[in-house]
């Protein structure tokens, strides 16, 4: 095999030429109710509106101002300027599946790009969205690691995706007829827990109740990590039963350090060991991530320790395998694992009793899958 090539991991958001970074304009989805309140008495202005204008943003799904009859001509545009700053404007859409899966390109305030990806199926809608312009986990086979970490994304930047979607799904912009989002996963560009604070906002702002927030179940949102031990211990402690999905690709250190390089810092398993607490504390079944690189992670062996070191805890079904057929990345040395291989490495973990399944490659032709989310313009 030839030798993986290695980038430098990245914690901290880079600084800009003069300092750190400008802030995006704060906006209601930033802020829990009260603080919307007094943000917007700190600006001279009556602090009741604040709820009319979460009732727009979350529940009626309104952006254009006119449409805000409920709201004094005369302290419109300053309530609006206020609270519900315009956060980033969408420069691409691109589709696939016959419109069922859409990918939005943003422009955020400062220029920085990310990505969000609507994927409607029967019976439910999921948005895959981005905490982070780019991400510093440099993990070698994904196309955003490969860019390294522009900077985190605020809590209104990553909610406005979700809001986004839902308002295209309300306007019947989306074929299947109108309908809500019902999932969220935070599969797009970046590392969550990387962003935790923003991140953990978001979570909140979608679950909160409409008008305070989406009103979304928990349950339904799902959060997607490389390992960072210490976050993933943390959000066990936050009493949001979100379900944990953990990226592993290997099962044995010697190659997870080179496909995920936080595995230099935190150990298959410690890693395995959090995602097994998670489960304990939350009662929420982990998933395990795997994308299958041919002759990389693929092999039967691997499957067998994969099995092993999963049942080495817990014994009720606390984890299922979710498979991912590596989306290729261009230029990249990783490839797509043979099927024969992926069927094999199925029938392994099933006989050790691991629930397994192989993800679909939804929007793969519009570089949409997971991975592949690069912002290449
Ligand atoms: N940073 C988070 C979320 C980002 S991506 C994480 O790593 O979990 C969501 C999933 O897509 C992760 O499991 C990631 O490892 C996987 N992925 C990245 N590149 C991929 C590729 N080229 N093909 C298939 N899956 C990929």
């Amino acid at each position: 095999m030839e030798p993986i090539k290695t980038l430098p991991l990245v914690f901290e958001e880079p600084q800009g030429p003069r300092g750190p970074k400008p802030k995006p304009p704060p906006h209601l989805a930033d802020l829990t109710p009260a603080e919307r309140k007094a943000r917007l008495e700190e600006l001279g202005l009556p602090g009741f509106r604040a709820k009319q204008l979460s009732t727009h943003y979350f529940e009626r799904l309104v952006d254009d101002p006119a449409a805000m009859t409920d709201l004094p001509a005369a302290s419109r545009d300053e309530l609006v300027a206020g609270l519900l700053p315009h956060l980033m404007t969408p420069l691409r859409v691109m589709e696939a599946d016959k419109g069922a899966t859409r990918k939005t390109l943003w422009k955020l305030f400062d220029g920085s790009l990310v990505e969000s990806v609507l994927m409607r199926y029967p019976g439910r809608v999921t948005m895959c969205v981005s905490s982070q312009a780019g991400c510093g986990m440099a993990c070698p086979f994904c196309a955003t690691g490969a860019g390294g970490l522009t900077r985190n994304m605020s809590t209104a930047e990553i909610v406005e995706q979700v809001v986004a979607g839902a308002r295209s799904l309300a306007r019947n912009e989306v074929p299947g007829g109108p309908g809500r989002v019902s999932n969220v996963v935070f599969m797009g560009m970046g590392e969550p827990m990387a962003n935790y604070n923003a991140v953990i906002g978001a979570v909140r702002r979608l679950t909160d109740k409409t008008p305070d927030g989406l009103g979304m179940s928990a349950r339904g949102i799902t959060v997607s990590t490389v390992g960072l031990v210490p976050r993933m211990k943390q959000l066990a402690d936050e009493g949001i039963p979100v379900t944990l999905a953990l990226s592993l690709h290997a099962p044995d250190d010697e190659l997870r350090n080179e496909l995920v390089p936080i595995n230099t810092r935190f150990s298959v398993a410690e890693t395995v060991e959090a995602a097994w607490d998670y489960a304990r504390k939350t009662k929420r079944r982990v998933s395990i991530e795997y994308a299958m690189m041919r002759d990389i992670n693929d092999q039967a062996w691997r499957a067998d320790l994969l099995g092993d070191v999963l049942n080495s805890y817990g014994d009720w079904a606390w984890v299922h395998v979710n498979l991912i057929p590596l989306n290729e990345v261009p230029g990249s040395q990783f490839t797509r694992s043979r099927d024969e291989d992926t069927d094999e490495f199925v029938r392994r973990l099933e006989a050790k009793g691991i629930p397994t399944t192989v993800r679909d490659t939804r929007g793969s032709d519009i570089d949409a899958a997971c991975g592949q989310l690069a912002a290449a313009e």
